[in-house]
């Protein structure tokens, strides 16, 4: 067939081709400007986890990029020098913590390097963005005559109360020496709708076993103190009102093989969102296993998982190997994890993942929680192709098993998706680790590290 086109066909042509192409370049472009970075790397001597939200704004997404290269360069350097002589795996984690509301933007980026001997080393960086007045502020930026003192009283007050709640114990001196005005002591803050948010580091106020010590001074308590473009009109927080999840009546499951399916590494406003919304389609539900330090800027979408009946695991605060880790710092990781939870879904998690699966007796004992670990490993994080992730799935998909995914990345979670649409067929249940449990008529104890429940 010959195609035959008047003048004014051809140039219609022409103008949609290029209207086409520019709209392409437009979403490339927005694609490379936003959204999130993410890499594992993984050898015999050493993990790598770096992941990170873009904002956007150039200026900002080239600070981290900077942060990242250097801590992953002096990270690389030590490695390559120090030789094979290793007695655990050297370790580094990069993550950044993004909040924007009322236009300001406060990137928290944070690094954490194991490179032998007793300690991670914590590396950590603000950058706190005006975008309405296209500026980085400083914590005296956004105070009324640039005055301190009208909120040095609220900052102790709110500490001190954060300390009560936790049982932690304060030494006054090292509190007020952390909490005296400097650009470094008040270097990591952020707004949300229900406040100010402070953070400070580990060894700033408390010890490094306490770990970040975070506050927030509701709006409230903020007239006359904050200027007038940061505050907010008081609005009722949301959060305390907590649905409770929906029971499901598991004799629907009886004649089903049963998968669980469990997201790690999250949750994430964006990506947890997209698998929330898929869910519904499969009767599905699934366990969440939550870094504790996402959930302070994501705690909206982890209500929303909770509230829809899903169930919501620890994966600790901070993904540090616990094997690297002393009593009080591993106390410090989970406990911290279950307080943040709590506040946001008003119950506390009783199921734990460790970071990289490593567990052994006397982490348990320190827990205290039922450990859940997978016997289907996706490695969702290097296949990064939502077919592939799904053919994997699928092929080790069994009665029992619990899969191992994470919810930060788009892939894994059209991946999980596009497999539960196929295991439906094959008369799959999506089920919650809890679901699971009293399907199989299981006493989870505290000793044993679960990978499946396989029927008796
Ligand atoms: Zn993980």
């Amino acid at each position: 067939m010959k195609l035959k086109l008047s003048k004014t066909g051809k140039i219609i042509l022409a103008v949609s081709i290029l209207l086409i192409g520019v709209l392409i370049l437009f979403i490339y472009y927005r694609q490379e400007n936003s959204g999130s970075v993410h890499k594992m790397e993984s050898n015999e001597f050493y993990d790598i986890k770096i992941d990170y939200d873009k904002t956007g704004i150039k200026s900002i997404d080239e600070k981290i990029a900077n942060f990242v290269k250097n801590k992953e360069k002096s990270f690389i350097d030590i490695v390559d020098t120090s030789g094979n002589i290793q007695t655990s795996k050297y370790n580094l984690i990069i993550n950044t913590n993004t909040s924007n509301y009322n236009d300001v933007i406060s990137v928290h980026a944070l690094s954490y390097a194991y490179t032998g001997g007793a300690h991670y080393t914590r590396e950590e960086e603000s950058f706190v963005y005006d975008q309405k007045k296209k500026k980085y502020l400083t914590f005296l930026d956004i105070l009324v005559d640039e005055d301190f003192n009208k909120i040095s009283f609220l900052v102790l007050e709110a500490i001190y109360d954060y300390a009560n709640e936790r049982k932690i114990v304060l030494n006054e001196e090292w509190v007020s020496e952390g909490t005296n005005y400097s650009d470094a002591n008040y270097q990591h803050f952020s707004f949300d709708e229900e406040g100010l948010n402070i953070s400070f580091s580990p060894y700033q106020i408390a010890s490094w076993a306490d770990g970040e010590i975070n506050i927030s001074i509701p709006y409230k308590k903020l007239h006359g103190i904050l200027k007038v473009e940061y505050l907010t009109e008081d609005i009722d927080t949301s959060i305390d009102t907590i649905i409770k999840p929906g029971y499901r009546d598991l004799e629907q499951f009886k004649d089903k093989k049963l998968i669980a399916f469990t997201f790690d590494d999250g949750p994430n406003n964006k990506t947890t969102s997209r698998l929330l919304d898929g869910l519904g389609e499969y009767n599905a539900k699934v366990t969440f296993f939550v870094l504790g330090s996402r959930v302070e800027n994501n705690k909206e979408v982890l209500k929303k998982a909770y509230e829809e009946g899903n169930q919501i695991g620890s994966h600790t605060y901070n993904h540090l190997n616990l094997f690297l880790l002393n009593d009080e710092e591993i106390l410090s990781e989970v406990n911290a994890t279950n307080s943040v939870v709590e506040e946001v879904i008003g119950v506390r998690p009783n199921l734990l993942r460790p970071p990289y699966g490593n567990i052994n007796d006397h982490i348990k004992s320190l827990a205290n929680m039922h450990i859940i670990n997978w016997n289907v490993d996706t490695e969702d994080w290097k296949l990064k192709d939502r077919n592939l992730i799904k053919d994997k799935i699928i092929a080790d998909a069994h009665d029992g098993a619990i899969v191992l995914l994470h919810d930060i990345y788009t892939e894994s979670v059209e991946g999980a998706l596009l497999a539960m649409k196929e295991l439906e067929k094959e008369n799959y249940a999506f089920v919650t680790i809890e679901e699971m449990v009293q399907l199989r008529g299981v006493n989870l104890d505290y000793d044993t590290t679960y990978f499946n429940f396989l029927k008796e």
